[in-house]
């Protein structure tokens, strides 16, 4: 690894969601040199593929890729050096180490971890068999491929809520399939009640989903009296919740879950890996919190490293060398 100048501090966030973005941004802006890797070449995490976000603190409801873009452009105009490769393994030795999937070996000084989550699995016999050609686990993609149809949507908060709701506005028939109450926010919640076009089944839950040539219906079992029926449908959309991606990260800094604990500065049990977003327990669910969490980590990590007097101008000198390459 080449350090160009003694003593700055080296800031490595993991993800390219919307908290990483923003906390590699800020980073950088206080005149650290930031390294952010984003494993899936796509950047925006959970919303890259969302079509219209809601809960923003201003008007109109922009899509994640729009989001997303805005912001990895902030960040390249402060010089925030970009690597497309996941993070495979973090070393929490004397000195930080980063393993990323190119095998390449990092040692950054500091580490904000802007992993995310991914959607979890049902774990169904024909879930992973009719991936992409019945089922999937994004409404604004492949909602049109279900025009006037029938589809199911299982799960019942946020993200299940507010991907029916797209599904709504274009399949003949939305059915959401929700072992318990919708626990979705009441503004989502209102909207769905209000499409004619969608009705629920309560207290099941889908045991396999089935068909030949693509998806033709779910298999129900209703967990009052463990009755077994079957619902026709062509589109299956699983939205039961996420799982953290922590894996790469030693066990000591996760709770029971897989999140990261983490104190109001957002460090870990480990002073020098702060954590951000849906990696981190206790995170409330909402894209503008990820991007502000991601904002308070990048101002605790740089106090760790308070520059000397000449190294703050020098850290601006790099930022416009790198932007200037
Ligand atoms: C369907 C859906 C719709 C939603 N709609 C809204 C909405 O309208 N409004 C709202 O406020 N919230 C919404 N949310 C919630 C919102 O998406 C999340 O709160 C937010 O995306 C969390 O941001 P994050 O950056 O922490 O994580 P993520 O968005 O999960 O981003 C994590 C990033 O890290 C990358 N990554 C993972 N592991 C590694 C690794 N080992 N190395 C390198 N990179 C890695 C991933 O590829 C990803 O790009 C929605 C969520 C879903 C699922």
């Amino acid at each position: 690894m080449v350090r160009p100048l003694k003593n700055l501090a080296e800031v490595a966030v993991i993800g390219g969601g919307l908290a990483g973005l923003s906390a590699a941004r800020q980073a950088a802006r206080l005149g650290k040199l930031v390294t952010l890797f984003e494993g899936s070449g796509l950047y925006g995490g959970l919303v890259a593929t969302v079509g219209e976000v809601s809960g923003l603190p201003f008007g109109g409801e922009p899509s994640g890729q729009e989001i997303a873009i805005a912001a990895l452009e902030e960040c390249q105009k402060v010089g925030v050096r970009v690597i497309e490769a996941g993070v495979a393994q973090i070393g929490l030795g004397e000195q930080l180490s980063l393993t990323d999937d190119l095998g390449e070996f990092h040692q950054p000084d500091a580490v904000i971890v802007a992993s995310g989550a991914s959607l979890r699995r049902l774990g169904v016999p024909g879930e992973e068999e009719f991936l992409g050609r019945g089922v999937s686990r994004c409404a604004t993609c492949d909602g049109g491929f279900y025009r006037g149809r029938e589809v199911v949507v299982i799960g019942g908060g946020d993200s299940a809520v507010h991907e029916a709701l797209v599904l709504a506005r274009t399949s003949g028939q939305v059915t959401v399939v929700s072992r318990s109450p919708l626990s979705a926010q009441r503004e989502y919640i209102d909207k769905l009640d209000a499409r004619e076009n969608v009705r629920f089944v309560w207290g099941s839950e889908v045991t396999a989903i089935v068909g030949e040539n693509g998806v033709s219906g779910v298999r129900l079992r209703n967990r009052n009296d463990g009755s077994e029926s079957e619902l026709a449908c062509s589109g299956v959309f699983p939205f039961i919740g996420l799982e953290p991606n922590t894996r790469f990260l030693p066990p000591t800094l996760l709770d029971a879950d897989g999140l990261v604990r983490t104190n109001a500065d957002f460090a870990s049990a480990d002073p020098r890996v702060f954590t951000v977003g849906a990696a981190r327990a206790n995170y409330g669910g909402h894209l503008i919190q990820a991007m502000a969490e991601g904002v308070g980590a990048a101002m605790a990590a740089a106090r760790l490293f308070k520059p000397g007097p000449n190294e703050h101008e020098q850290g601006i000198r790099h930022a416009k060398k790198i932007v200037a390459h």
